[in-house]
């Protein structure tokens, strides 16, 4: 290790100034996924197209961040339609909307723009075909999340939510065909058993063909699973509210390192990293509504608490797109391959930051 990398004199530092940090290493696939993205993408274009303001159903992904990000350039974020002037333009959030609120929508007049992500669609699609075969369902998720009130409200009645196995038991279905339905960004263990009771209860119950977790959480976990064990402490960079980031760090937990969670680097406490002992190693994710340039400022962060390197763990590599709705236009050939050349060009920048020894 360089010591005379560190600079900075924290009180985090030791005596010789060494902080007691030594390596970050980093989730791999972690951050923005490909719902987040489209959701984002749609309020900007929006906003250049129509002008501001553009008003949003519920914060558009749960990222502080984003929020304020788009607040800046003209988006309002409400929860109730009645806050919308006649005539506006309205985007509704990645996490979907009830059929309540979109009929709303559609009577109130205003211009729709629908940020749901295709893969909250695609459960609300398969609620709505299999409830027209005369099917009820138990719904595994959080109760009021608001993909599960969208969710939730694609049909007015039989569709029962259940958040652990404890509630398993409390489910009455009136017909015998029944199916099931998850939120997209659960913990896939703890889905997984919370599946295995229904299953127990109601041997018949109908599952989806492929499980409604989606691959950006699925992956995330899958992230967290190979890093927790490699490293002393894990920091997941995501707001409060969001879902899959909380799965996160309650993963990491699980698996026996201490894990927190944070909205930006100045969320980070030294405190955390005292009594490691040299050579500590930190591991780093983000969830799938967090920017990268919040993991850059934790990195930043942990660099003045005394990390000496920065290693990306091998990891799945995500390749998802989802086109735009009509009337933003779509990503043209020309637009990807900009995209393609600055994600390119990013990416031997981080590597020419990453310390040499250790990438
Ligand atoms: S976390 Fe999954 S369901 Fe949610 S926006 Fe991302 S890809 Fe879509």
């Amino acid at each position: 290790m360089n010591d005379s990398a560190h600079v900075s004199h924290d009180a985090a530092h030791d005596a010789a100034g060494r902080g007691p940090i030594d390596e970050v290493l980093l989730a791999e696939p972690r951050g923005f996924c490909a719902g987040v993205d489209r959701a984002i993408e749609i309020v900007e274009r929006a906003l250049k197209r129509f002008g501001a303001p553009i008003y949003v159903r519920h914060e558009i992904v749960h990222n502080t961040y984003v929020v304020n990000d788009l607040k800046a350039k003209g988006a309002i974020f409400i929860e109730d339609l009645a806050e919308v002037p006649p005539g506006a333009t309205l985007v509704f959030s990645a996490h979907g909307v009830s059929k309540a609120v979109r009929s709303e929508a559609a009577q109130r007049g205003f211009q729709v723009f629908d940020a749901t992500c295709p893969l909250v669609t695609k459960v609300h699609v398969e609620v709505a075909k299999l409830a027209r075969e005369g099917y009820e369902f138990v719904m595994i998720g959080h109760k009021g999340h608001p993909e599960v009130e969208g969710t939730m409200g694609q049909l007015t009645e039989g569709i029962y939510l259940v958040e652990e196995v404890a509630d398993v038991a409390q489910v009455q279905p009136r017909g015998s065909k029944l199916a099931v339905v998850t939120q997209t960004t659960l913990s896939v263990d703890d889905a997984a058993e919370i599946l295995a009771a229904v299953k127990a209860r109601f041997p018949h119950v109908r599952e989806p063909k492929k499980q409604d977790i989606c691959y950006a959480t699925q992956n995330r976990q899958d992230a967290v699973k190979v890093l927790a064990p490699a490293v002393d402490v894990v920091v997941v960079v995501g707001s409060p509210t969001s879902s899959n980031s909380n799965r996160l760090r309650e993963l990491a937990e699980r698996l026996g390192t201490p894990a927190y969670m944070v909205d930006c680097a100045e969320d980070l406490q030294p405190g955390w990293f005292q009594g490691l002992g040299h050579g500590a190693r930190v591991g780093l994710t983000a969830g799938a509504s967090a920017p990268d340039i919040l993991v850059q400022h934790v990195i930043t962060r942990l660099r003045e608490l005394g990390a000496v390197a920065v290693r990306q763990v091998q990891g799945v590599t995500e390749d998802v797109h989802f086109p735009l709705p009509r009337g933003l236009g779509d990503r043209s050939m020309n637009e990807a391959a900009a995209a393609a050349a600055t994600a390119a060009t990013a990416a031997t920048a981080a590597t020419a930051a990453v310390d040499p020894a250790r990438s």
